[in-house]
């Protein structure tokens, strides 16, 4: 098949890419010049294993196309994803939908034979009615049909998740669209992903109602692991415990520092906001998001205990600074917040991250980047694990630093209590 994917980002450019393993023709799609100048030389944008050689392969057998040419490459394709971001309002808590509309008025210039145009972006419910009202105001209804269909990939996972996904989800009462997409998804659905066929609006409302569900999962199991800290009991017990009861699940159930990325925090909020509109109050994802927001605040008072509340000129080293392993991803992690709250108190930051330098704390005072995880915590006087990368599994804290007195503070609970005690290491934990 034909598709066009609008967007090349975290989302567009892996199911698009994925879509072309699968043997469519996909044209890639971006406003963003550079990027994709970059990706016709094989320079990829965002860090997702396995994502570049993907993209070589395909690009090189001519399936994978990337272009800025919206027009054209509407014109070129059966089916239209649109991939583009719904971040949070500037001021307020409801999701953006400017890039959608734009997007919808784009399309509805470029359409002259029957087009399926579907939402994988996270987008509110009767958002999807929306944009068909806006192409309806140029295109008859018969040339076109409006779908949902969510995406529940995860970065760093991303191309295993879309290749073998739990479910597929197509929001649509079209009969047409229907068999097409089901079509299109034959090949994950061989290999065992489930297809539901719903309505649009229930589609639209099972991505947040999903986000939100395992938000709720982390913020339970994080403020467990505060009690757990208060009764000398091990998190670690209570999530393995917990987990193996299969209506439970242990998925999702590791605590650790605030849940953060580019869509829980945006999703929790966007649904309350939904709902807020349709006069429901969802007072349980409201309390997750209070909870969540207090998390690091929470974290931050136990580095400061850690280190009696001196912290001027203390040398801190973060392993980790985006929302968790195997990403790239700054949007929303913790550490945004925690390290200029440190850097306000007089500490002094070293950061070591395997995905490189992040622009948000270039030239900021206090603050550097190592290339290098041994001399990123050599002169340490704290260290803390921020994610759960292989690289921070097996350090020999003893021999990297050179303060005897380094301390750890391990947000995701790589580490054994009993080896730390035993290296003479003052190692802090999560909920243990
Ligand atoms: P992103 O910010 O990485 O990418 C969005 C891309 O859209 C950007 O490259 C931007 O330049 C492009 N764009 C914006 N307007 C455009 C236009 N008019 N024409 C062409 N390109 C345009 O976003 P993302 O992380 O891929 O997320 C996209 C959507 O998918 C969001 O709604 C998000 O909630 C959802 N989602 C994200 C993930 C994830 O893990 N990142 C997972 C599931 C769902």
């Amino acid at each position: 098949m034909k598709l066009c994917m609008i967007g090349t980002g975290y989302v567009g450019l892996v199911s698009g890419v994925c879509f072309s393993d699968l043997g469519n023709e996909v044209i890639c799609v971006d406003r963003d010049i550079k990027k994709i100048d970059n990706l016709k030389k094989g320079i990829i944008p965002i860090y997702e294993p396995g994502l570049d050689e993907l993209v070589l392969k395909n690009y090189k057998n001519n399936r994978l196309k990337f272009s800025t040419n919206l027009k054209e490459a509407i014109s070129q394709s059966d089916i239209v994803f649109i991939c583009v971001g719904t971040p949070t309002k500037k001021n307020g808590s409801g999701a953006d939908l400017s890039q959608i509309f734009n997007v919808a008025r784009e399309i509805r210039s470029s359409i002259s034979k029957f087009k399926i145009i579907i939402t994988k972006s996270t987008v509110p419910v009767t958002t999807g009615d929306e944009i068909e009202k806006i192409i309806s105001q140029k295109v008859s209804r018969k040339l076109f049909s409006i779908v949902s269909n969510p995406e529940f990939l995860r970065e760093g996972e991303a191309i295993r998740d879309f290749t073998y996904p739990d479910r597929v989800v197509i929001g649509t009462s079209s009969k047409r669209s229907n068999t097409i997409l089901k079509n299109l998804y034959a090949p994950l659905i061989s290999k065992g992903a489930k297809y539901i066929n719903c309505s649009r609006r229930a589609a639209e409302l099972i991505k947040y109602a999903s986000n939100a569900f395992l938000a709720t999962k982390i913020t339970f199991i994080n403020e467990l692991a505060n009690l757990c800290e208060k009764l000398n009991i091990n998190i670690e017990d209570i999530s393995i415990g917990m987990g193996l009861d299969k209506r439970i699940g242990g998925r999702f159930l590791r605590a650790g520092p605030a849940y953060g990325g580019s869509c829980f925090p945006k999703d929790t909020k966007a649904i309350t906001t939904t709902a807020d509109k349709f006069k429901t109050n969802l007072s349980i994802i409201k309390s997750v998001i209070k909870s969540n927001e207090n998390r690091s605040t929470l974290l931050l008072k136990r580095v400061f205990e850690i280190l009696k509340n001196k912290i001027k000129n203390k040398k801190i080293c973060f392993l980790g600074v985006t929302f968790k392993a195997n990403t790239d991803d700054m949007r929303d992690s913790s550490c945004l917040s925690m390290i200029p709250s440190l850097i306000k108190k007089g500490a002094i930051i070293n950061y070591y991250d395997p995905t490189g330098e992040k622009k948000e704390f270039k030239n900021k005072k206090n603050v550097t980047f190592s290339k290098d995880i041994n001399f990123a915590v050599k002169y340490s006087d704290l260290i803390i694990i921020h994610t759960e990368w292989n690289d921070f599994k097996s350090i020999n804290f003893k021999k990297a630093t050179i303060n005897k007195k380094v301390k750890i503070f391990d947000m995701r609970n790589i580490y054994s209590f009993t080896k730390m005690k035993k290296q003479k290491i003052d190692y802090f934990a999560i909920g243990r």
